[in-house]
């Protein structure tokens, strides 16, 4: 029998799934009626919400959780959810003989049950399901944001990209009804949020493994647009080979659909893109892009991109070079390739060496930088539409243009959650400064 706990902290790490999960855990605890705290010192329990896309972010959270195994002389309930539960399972009580409970992507719903368990046991309690449970409440979720919000469509992925754990860690696609999208949607309407960003593995497939609901991803932007009170729908991430036409229009069409596409190349080379599973080729890739800069011209891309695959030479990582200039990518991560265990690529030779990748990831990274400085001092003078989202710590407003660019201005606090007609004098690195154009007037999007 352990004490019941009062308070609780929790980390996030990784993806914006992971934050919706989070919020979803904190709302389910809050409803328990656990306090959330802060300081992790004084937390009753203590919860890390793991991502394992990549070594780094593994190695630095086991670093974490072994720490307060050795350091900490109260004893609180210890909890470790999220990708790298699902990845690693009960192997995690061995290397982490302290913490109490490991809980899985596909079982936030048993939060409260397991930590019965655990309480009432004293025992450690797993539960890492490989498929996701439809009940999930996802009305529960309590979120910190009071002007956008992440609203979940569909979990898994059926991709299966040779380096990614994701397929392995979240499940194949599950699609969540649009009634129930529609209603959290309407939901944070009249609690006045005023953005949401529709996350997924790959929110294309959206609707594909529920053919009887009639509803593909560009059906659910129209029913979405129809919502009154949310004025910008974004979307991530779109797998190119399942970006269509429809979809494309969509974007066009509806005012609330932002002109901003996080489509992930990942690689300039067909080849390597054929060794990563991706399932098209840089032409076709291409081809789409043409596609949808004829049909919403004014669209922003963002990319992902993984630079030093095994086997990828030196004129391979140019083409990835080239491609990043020809399409000038606004939005941009960027990383160097570290295996993952589990997936096939980890079978591979990881032949290109570490010097090697970080020097193709700084060049790289120095293309980026200059787009980015070009993209910004071509905005200046222009006048943008900016959802004002919070102070940042000099006390001026910040918030982002529907292209998801960083603008910050003077203004009142009362301006947070409208949107504003900013005119663009300089930029300070990523972040654009402005001055309101019209202080009299509160626009609102629509
Ligand atoms: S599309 Fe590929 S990279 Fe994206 S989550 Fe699925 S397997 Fe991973």
């Amino acid at each position: 029998m352990k004490n019941s706990p009062e308070t609780f902290f929790v980390r996030t790490y990784g993806c914006q799934m992971n934050e919706l999960d989070t919020e979803i855990m904190v709302g389910q605890l809050e409803k328990r009626g656990l306090k959330r705290v802060y300081d992790e010192d004084t937390a009753d329990l203590l919860m890390f919400n793991t991502c394992s896309i990549r070594d780094l972010a593994e190695r630095k959270v086991m670093g974490k959780i072994g720490k307060i195994g050795v350091h900490r002389k109260r004893r609180s309930l210890i909890g470790v959810t999220g990708c790298m539960a699902m990845a690693k399972k009960d192997s995690l009580f061995k290397k982490l003989p302290h913490i109490d409970f490991v809980l899985g992507t596909n079982n936030i719903t048993d939060l409260n049950t397991v930590l019965d368990e655990v309480i009432e046991s004293g025992n450690q309690v797993i539960r890492t399901d490989s498929q996701f449970e439809e009940n999930l409440d996802y009305l529960v979720a309590k979120r910190d944001d009071k002007v956008k919000a992440y609203v979940s469509i569909i979990r898994g992925c059926d991709k299966f990209c040779t380096y990614c754990v994701v397929p392995y860690t979240r499940g194949q696609e599950v699609s969540r009804p649009p009634e129930d999208i529609e209603e959290e949607v309407r939901r944070l309407a009249a609690e006045g949020y005023r953005e949401i960003t529709l996350l997924g593995q790959n929110v294309n497939s959206y609707g594909k493994d529920q053919p009887q609901w009639n509803c593909l991803f560009h059906d659910l932007l129209y029913r979405l647009d129809k919502i009154e009170g949310i004025d910008r729908v974004r979307f991530m991430t779109s797998h190119p080979i399942d970006i269509t036409r429809e979809l494309m229009v969509a974007i066009a069409e509806l005012p609330s659909a932002c002109e901003m596409v996080h489509f992930p190349i990942q690689a300039g080379s067909s080849r390597v893109l054929k060794k990563m599973h991706r399932i098209y080729t840089k032409e076709l890739y291409l081809e789409k892009v043409a596609m949808l800069k004829e049909i919403v011209p004014n669209v922003a891309l963002g990319t992902d991109i993984i630079v030093g695959f095994p086997t990828e030479t030196e004129e391979e990582f140019q083409e990835t070079i080239d491609v990043f200039k020809e399409i000038r990518y606004s939005l941009a991560f960027l990383f160097a390739y570290s295996a993952r265990k589990g997936t096939p690529a980890n079978r591979w030779k990881d032949d290109v060496p570490e010097e090697v990748k970080n020097e193709r990831l700084h060049r790289l990274m120095a293309v980026y930088d200059e787009i980015c400085s070009q993209d910004r001092q071509e905005m200046l003078g222009s006048e943008v539409e900016v959802l004002v989202e919070r102070l940042n710590k000099q006390g001026q407003l910040k918030g982002r243009t529907r292209c998801w660019k960083n603008v910050i201005f003077d203004g009142d606090e009362s301006m947070i959650g409208t949107m504003q007609n900013v005119k663009l004098h300089s930029f300070n690195h990523q972040t654009l400064v402005g001055s309101i154009h019209e202080p009299s007037q509160l626009l609102t999007a629509r």
